[in-house]
């Protein structure tokens, strides 16, 4: 069973939470050691291992409760969230040039699966109503030019060949002539590959790399190999720059290194799988599939998602309300943001805030900062003051004594006061619901 080892190690890990009421960092110790040790005998690289224990530790020790829901089974969504953003989150797409054909360089080393990928290719491209052409540029096998050729025919698509003693440069730029010719739309070139990396063969690549102006270069790698395969598709990207991996042999006894830390070291996607030896055996890369089949507990994973999106659902009603009355006020803020803290991330408030779409890691970096300071000023609030922000924009000496209590400058105290308005009359916009209310100015 491929990852049969992983998913069994991992649950070592869930067992040992049955009957806790919350995550906390004692009684995740030794199910987060096993998860590393799970992980490093699926032979995923360490520094990944590290960072993936630190982060899914981070989450669960600060994971609030949701009704209903085991913190076991808390700690595998985690877990599972984890991996899909290991894997790359979203699936990534093959690329399709804007005129002319594709051309898709294929690279990799000698008995990975580069020439069955090359035909598999094809046949999947052929069926998303692609023209592919094969152009054989492996000279230094005259088997492969003949394998390329019995593929290409079992594929039903042609393939460009000139024999072994031609430049693999030229004859991919006569491959790619001819295709233009035929209004061909996309060009599969299937390179030479060695027993192991070497200068002639990068030289080659990058020759053949430059004479094509490929949209895909992308490096076929034996998911056996485990984490040796993103070491290996960090060397290509360096080298000759590639845009993604096809991780071949997934049905056979792999044991997740490979799929889990490709992404991660080399900072290029895995963009298809081949599992099995049969021609339709290629697929894309789905990260949250992957991840799903690791751990094997679909139905938790549904549960807890289901669970989460109920709580959420609850949560925006209740602020929907406070809006819609214009009631936001320091306690809605003060809650916000300490979900905030609890998550670690800002993005979900940010989210909330009209006008603030996508955000960069840096904005959220600055907008915590600010937080915590809007945190301190709330905290010395009297409960009259927070429900009724206007007493504070009428009051100079109260602000002044809200600065003077959190150390804060009276000028940070007024920003603050006028933020809420500002934000009560931007959410009131978004809902359309004009009501006519009236800002209060602050007073001097
Ligand atoms: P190349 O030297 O990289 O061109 O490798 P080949 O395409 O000749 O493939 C080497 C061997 O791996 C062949 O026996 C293929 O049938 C086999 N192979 C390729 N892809 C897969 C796969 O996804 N699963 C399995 N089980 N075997 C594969």
């Amino acid at each position: 069973e491929m990852f049969g080892q992983l998913t069994t190690g991992l649950e070592t890990a869930w067992n040992k939470l049955r009957g806790v009421d919350v995550l906390t960092k004692e009684n995740i110790a030794e199910p987060m050691r096993d998860i590393r040790r799970a992980l490093l005998e699926a032979d995923v690289s360490l520094p990944v291992v590290r960072r993936f224990v630190q982060s899914v530790s981070d989450q669960a020790v600060g994971a609030g409760l949701i009704r209903g829901v085991r913190p076991d089974q808390q700690l595998v969504k985690i877990v599972h969230d984890e991996l899909v953003k290991l894997m790359g989150g979203e699936v990534s797409e093959l690329v399709f040039a804007k005129s002319g054909p594709t051309v898709m360089l294929l690279a990799g080393l000698q008995g990975v699966g580069k020439t069955t990928v090359s035909a598999k290719l094809a046949f999947y491209l052929k069926k998303l109503g692609k023209s592919c052409m094969l152009v054989a540029a492996d000279v230094y096998r005259p088997a492969a030019v003949d394998q390329l050729k019995i593929l290409g025919e079992k594929v039903g698509v042609p393939v460009y060949a000139e024999g072994t003693n031609v430049k693999p440069s030229e004859i991919a730029k006569h491959g790619l002539e001819e295709a233009r010719k035929k209004s061909i739309d996309v060009v599969i070139v299937d390179t030479a590959g060695r027993l192991q990396i070497d200068k002639t063969m990068m030289d080659e690549l990058k020759e053949v790399k430059q004479a094509l102006n490929p949209t895909e270069v992308l490096l076929v790698v034996d998911a056996m190999t485990g984490q040796e395969a993103a070491a290996l598709v960090t060397t290509f990207n360096i080298e000759i720059g590639i845009t993604g991996a096809i991780l071949t042999k997934l049905d056979g006894d792999s044991r997740g290194g490979a799929a889990l830390s490709v992404r991660e070291v080399s900072g290029r996607p895995i963009k298809l799988v081949g599992r099995g030896e049969r021609m339709e055996d290629l697929e894309p890369f789905y990260p949250d599939r992957m991840a799903g089949r690791i751990l094997g507990m679909g139905d938790v994973l549904s549960f807890v998602e289901k669970a989460q999106e109920v709580m959420r659902q609850e949560d925006a009603e209740e602020l929907q309300k406070k809006i819609m009355s214009a009631k936001f006020d320091f306690n809605d803020f003060l809650k916000q943001t300490r979900a905030v803290a609890q998550m670690g991330s800002v993005s979900r408030v940010i989210g909330m805030i009209p006008g603030m779409g996508k955000v960069t890691p840096s904005q959220i970096r600055e907008a915590e900062k600010n937080l915590k300071i809007m945190e301190s000023m709330i905290n010395v609030m009297t409960p009259e003051e927070r429900e009724k922000p206007e007493l504070l924009a009428e009051s100079p000496a109260r602000r002044k004594r809200i600065a003077t209590e959190s150390g804060k400058t009276e000028q940070q105290v007024s920003q603050l006061v006028a933020q809420l308005f500002q934000m009560r009359v931007r959410m009131k916009n978004l809902l359309g619901v004009m009501q006519g209310g009236s800002i209060p100015a602050l007073s001097n």
